[in-house]
């Protein structure tokens, strides 16, 4: 599949390096701490804080400080073919990144022996939703006022439209936010999260192959995705937050 013209636009008339639209909210849920809703392209996400509460059962309880739960989960419906329900290999390995990355910008010794639980969930599916997972949660943490020490963010960069000729891999274009035919026919797909203030990288995985060169572009393009979403993570919180900000000016 051809993914990329030789003027450099992609399959939906993006540039190289262009996000796909986002949209988020923050406060959607009445019951949840903190919560946030996002779309991505094509990616649907909720994602529900509960938390700090007391730990249960006791065995999972930290004395010096609190653990962060996080649990990735893809509804039934977000995928082409109907998704078996409950967790699988895939979304335990994304609930535990995911919680370790939130883990190290939240202020976790604050709240001994208890637990943060954030739950996300993908209500449609089409590549890159791990990244817009995460995104939301940092806003429906910060939403719950959970102390942190940044909003952590994340994106992906990726590369697309390389060939094989006579076994060797040529050509290529580096790009951000894959979407999903890139996802499925691309070459690489590398996503990371950040704390956006001191560009710490929190989370980076990679699929696929990239040269070094490409890899440091790749992760340079995909830094700068994070920096555009996080503005979009703040402007979600101010537009809930600013009337109370001004009243109490
Ligand atoms: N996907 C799917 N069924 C699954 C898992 C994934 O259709 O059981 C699709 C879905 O659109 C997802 C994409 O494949 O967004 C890419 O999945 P990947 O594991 O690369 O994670 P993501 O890019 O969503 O973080």
């Amino acid at each position: 599949m051809k993914l990329i013209d030789e003027e450099g636009r992609r399959l939906d008339g993006r540039r190289f390096d262009e996000l796909r639209k986002i949209k988020i909210e923050a406060g959607v849920l009445h019951r949840a701490e903190g919560s946030c809703y996002l779309e991505w392209g094509g990616n649907k996400v909720v994602a529900a804080v509960y938390g700090p509460r007391e730990a249960v059962p006791r065995h999972t309880q930290d004395p010096v400080k609190a653990v962060v739960n996080a649990r990735y989960n893809m509804a039934a419906f977000s995928v082409d073919d109907r998704k078996k329900p409950g967790p699988d290999r895939r979304s335990r390995e994304i609930s535990k990144v995911t919680s370790e990355a939130l883990e190290r910008v939240i202020i976790t010794d604050l709240f001994p022996r208890a637990s943060i639980d954030v739950n996300i969930e993908i209500l449609d599916a089409e590549a890159g939703t791990r990244c817009a997972g995460l995104t939301a949660a940092a806003v429906a943490l910060a939403d719950a006022g959970i102390p942190m020490r940044d909003i952590p963010v994340a994106c992906a960069a990726g590369k697309i439209g390389a060939e094989v000729v006579d076994g060797e891999v040529k050509g290529g274009y580096v790009v951000l936010d894959l979407g999903k035919d890139e996802d499925n026919y691309g070459n690489a797909d590398l996503p990371i999260a950040i704390a956006p203030r001191t560009d710490e990288i929190l989370l980076l995985q990679m699929d696929g192959h990239l040269t070094y060169e490409e890899f440091e572009q790749a992760l340079d393009l995909a830094m700068k995705g994070c920096h555009i979403v996080s503005k979009l993570q703040r402007e979600a919180l101010l537009n809930k937050y600013r009337p109370d900000l001004e009243e109490n000016l």
